[in-house]
């Protein structure tokens, strides 16, 4: 069928000589850009220039040593003084003095901290999510008022102690580690594995079964200062290596009553309410995660030349782009709506599980793509991509698994429970 466009040689007629000189000239290349449908302009302006912060301390500050850091199994304590300064802590928190903001922006932090490193997003999340999130979530007012501030300031670092050696899954109905009343003290047994920050922070919420109502139950601890707390850094890890991951051995510890977590209903639920948000904040590190990765792949895809053109002018290479970043735009929707439902007071534990069910798992298979595109490379820390590729195996397990995740969906679409 005959067209009526311009045809080549029309072209070559109709240009004058200096429009047909700039034509020679190579086409700048596109920056990589992870946030193709624009999620992040939904922000108010003074809340987009806190992301455009974040993202500049991430480049400029993290991102130069973090591969350092992730090869020697070791956490950048020289990055603490300037990251407080960034005022994140408990960010989406209102009083307590905390930094508030609306529910996107605390979202948004996150993705743009795990678009450069998920273990900072990791050190961050337990203290500012986890741990300041138990007691803003199941605290009194008065231990809202006593620990909230100084860790707001980061002047106490917190952790999240559920897990145990033998207690993954089950934590809901499985924890060994006891507490028992004494007087106006509380005395707790037992041991907790997996626990981000252990090894060096001031606070942990340690969630123990109570011999007498047999309900699980939260508690401040002081680990510095407690005596019969003990902790022993977790060696060998191939993911998330930045995070220091520790063994709590707690043997007759006295903890005051002051500091159980009484805000709450003193059962399971209080941890469970802590853990929706949190595994929420999962399906986050994911969308970053993968964010970070692709932004990395396109730099290389676009440098690296075989058989004398770019690896990104390949029709291969371009497949698996496309490919990843089809996942990350399904990530951003997906969050971006759980965030909304957050904010209208909707977020089932349902929602939350899938969509760190969907994020985590759409992230592995993203970062294998990326790493196939960097060839060699990609199993090379040097090149990040790397780093993101192991990364994802943790957050794809912890905070429950994608199999415990899925089991929650299960229960609330069919109204049968599946759980053994
Ligand atoms: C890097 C990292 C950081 C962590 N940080 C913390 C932390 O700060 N605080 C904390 O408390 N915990 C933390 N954890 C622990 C984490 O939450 C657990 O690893 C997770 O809940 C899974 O428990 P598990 O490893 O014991 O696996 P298990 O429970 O032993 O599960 C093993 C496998 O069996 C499957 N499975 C289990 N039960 C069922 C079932 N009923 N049906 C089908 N499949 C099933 C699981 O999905 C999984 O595939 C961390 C873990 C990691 C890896």
């Amino acid at each position: 069928m005959p067209t009526t466009t311009t045809t080549p040689t029309d072209t070559k007629t109709t240009a004058s000589p200096a429009a047909a000189k700039a034509a020679k000239q190579p086409k700048p290349l596109p920056a990589p850009n992870s946030d193709f449908y624009e999620f992040a302009a939904d922000l108010p302006a003074e809340e987009q220039a806190l992301i455009e912060r974040v993202r500049a301390y991430m480049e400029t500050k993290v991102q130069p040593i973090i591969n350092k850091y992730w090869v020697e199994d070791s956490f950048p304590f020289e990055l603490l003084p300037s990251f407080k300064e960034l005022n994140l802590a408990g960010l989406g928190i209102n009083g307590y003095g905390c930094p508030g903001g609306s529910p996107l922006l605390p979202a948004l932090v996150a993705i743009n901290i795990a678009r450069t490193d998920v273990s900072f997003c990791t050190f961050y999340g337990v203290h500012s999510g986890l741990a300041m999130g138990s007691i803003y979530l199941t605290g009194t007012e008065e231990q809202k008022q006593k620990w909230l501030p100084p860790m707001a300031r980061l002047e106490k670092v917190g952790c999240f102690g559920l897990t145990e050696p033998l207690v993954g899954s089950g934590a809901g109905g499985g924890l060994t580690t006891t507490a028992k009343r004494d007087g106006d003290s509380w005395i707790l047994n037992g041991q907790k594995r997996w626990i981000g920050n252990a090894t060096w922070c001031d606070v942990s919420i340690i969630w123990a079964r109570d011999v007498a109502d047999n309900q699980v139950k939260g508690f401040i601890v002081e680990n510095k200062t407690t005596p019969g707390f003990s902790v022993e850094k977790m060696q060998n890890k191939m993911a998330l290596k930045v995070v220091q991951n520790g063994q709590i051995t707690m043997k007759d510890c006295r903890i005051p009553d002051a500091n159980r977590l009484a805000g709450g209903k003193g059962t399971f639920r209080d941890t469970a309410r802590v853990l929706r948000g949190t595994r929420h904040y999962c399906a986050l590190e994911a969308t970053g995660l993968q964010m970070g990765a692709y932004e990395h792949i396109i730099k290389y895809a676009q440098e690296r030349l075989q058989f004398g053109k770019p690896i990104g002018s390949f029709q291969l290479i371009q497949e698996l782009l496309a490919k990843m970043l089809g996942n990350i735009v399904a990530c951003q929707a997906m969050v971006t709506r759980t965030v909304q439902l957050e904010t209208e007071g909707k977020l089932t534990d349902a929602h939350a599980a899938l969509a760190k069910a969907f994020c985590t798992s759409k992230a592995r298979e993203t970062v294998s793509w990326g790493r196939e595109a960097l060839g060699g490379n990609g199993i090379l820390v040097d090149y990040n991509v790397a780093r993101f590729f192991a990364d994802a195996e943790a957050i794809y397990s912890y905070e429950g698994t994608y199999q415990m995740q899925t089991l929650i969906v299960g229960k609330a679409i069919t109204g049968f429970s599946a759980f053994v």
